[in-house]
This record gives structure tokens, C-alpha cells and sequence, in this order.
């Protein structure tokens, strides 16, 4: 193996919405290690980051639609295509709704380490958050459930949602007309008024 096949990257580990800065090792197509970007300043990772090679390369990850095909808990599945799962959803929906209502329909989301790509990286535009603001509501249901993560719902969702009346993710930090900034836990390199 030589050393030309490998690739160094930067980038931004997408296991969770923290987004921390990182660099990534690849050899022919597989990412071998991450590790946080060292010298920026937000160049950190935690064990599920420094273990996402193996998230990404686990052989046991789903990674197309699988219909089952057998008695339920005998795990046995088919492989369908995308555009049948999507027809198989949206029919089967139709047929609750017009049997018991839309709010027979629940959605339960997300996966344990809560990915970005799910809630952000792939959100519709105009919606406060995520597939159930632009799929569910509109269909009729409430019942919103997922993973959730205790850091971002906090944080990210009902603290700014309460006080400030939007998601973080819609808002954007305004430095340059802040009269204060409270700075906790970090030292930022100066800020320079324009
Ligand atoms: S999984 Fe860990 S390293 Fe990755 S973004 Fe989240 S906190 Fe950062």
C-alpha cells in the first residue's frame, strides 16, 4: 500500500449536530481515522466521532429500503427501490387516514447518535424542523416522536424556542449590534469592530 492513496481532509464530523472540526484519513474511498483538526480553534471530537469509521463502514448499516417478507421476528427482509418504499408509505398513510384519521399516524425519527443529515443538512426550506413540520403536520397528525438528544433539544430547540421564539437553527449569532456578549468557558481570539 502506498503512501499516495491516502487522503487527508478538513472537515466537519456529521454524527451529531455539534459539527466539530476534524480531519479525515481515506484510503482508496475508506475513511480510515478521524481526528480533530488540530491549530482551529474548533478542532475537538468526542468517542463517537472518533469512531465514525466504523459507523460509515459498519457492514451491518442499512443502507437502502428493506421491506419485510416474512412473519414478524423472524428478520426476514427484502431490498426494495426507493421510489416503492415511497409509494408503499404514502399509500399505507392514505389507507389509515381514511380509516381512522390522520391522527392514527405517528412518526418516530432519528437514530441513537441524532445525525445532522437528518435535521439539518437535508431540512426543507421554510420549516421549523425537520420532516415532521413538512410532512406530518400538513398531513394531520401531532404525533411527532424521535431519539432526541438531551444537549440539542435543550439547547438547540427549547431554550431558543421559549425565550426567543425560534430554533437555533434559524438564527444567527449578531455580533456586530450585540451592547453585550457574555463569553463562557472560552477565550475567543479579539474581536475586531469594522
Ligand atoms: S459526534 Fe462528537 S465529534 Fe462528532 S460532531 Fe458530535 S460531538 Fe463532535
Amino acid at each position: 500500500m502506498t503512501e499516495d492513496r491516502i487522503q487527508i481532509h478538513h472537515g466537519l464530523c456529521g454524527i451529531c449536530p455539534a459539527g466539530c472540526f476534524i480531519t479525515a484519513t481515506i484510503r482508496e474511498g475508506r475513511l480510515l481515522k478521524v481526528e480533530p483538526h488540530n491549530g482551529h480553534p474548533l478542532g475537538m471530537i468526542c468517542h463517537i466521532g472518533r469512531h465514525s469509521p466504523q459507523i460509515v463502514h459498519d457492514p451491518d448499516r442499512l443502507l437502502y429500503p428493506l421491506r419485510r417478507s416474512g412473519p414478524k421476528g423472524t428478520y426476514q427482509f427484502e431490498r426494495i427501490s426507493w421510489d416503492d418504499a415511497f409509494n408503499t408509505i404514502v399509500s399505507r398513510f392514505q389507507e389509515i387516514k381514511n380509516s381512522s384519521g390522520p391522527e392514527a399516524v405517528a412518526f418516530y425519527t432519528g437514530r441513537g447518535s441524532f445525525d445532522m443529515a437528518l435535521c439539518d443538512v437535508f431540512q426543507p426550506a421554510d420549516v421549523a424542523v425537520s420532516s415532521a413540520s413538512s410532512v406530518l403536520f400538513p398531513f394531520g397528525s401531532p404525533n411527532t416522536l424521535g431519539v432526541g438528544a438531551l444537549c440539542y433539544v435543550s439547547f438547540a430547540m427549547i431554550a431558543p424556542h421559549v425565550t426567543m421564539g425560534e430554533m437555533l437553527v434559524t438564527m444567527e449569532a449578531d455580533i456586530e449590534q450585540a451592547e453585550l456578549i457574555v463569553i463562557w468557558g472560552a477565550i475567543p481570539p479579539p474581536i475586531h469592530r469594522r
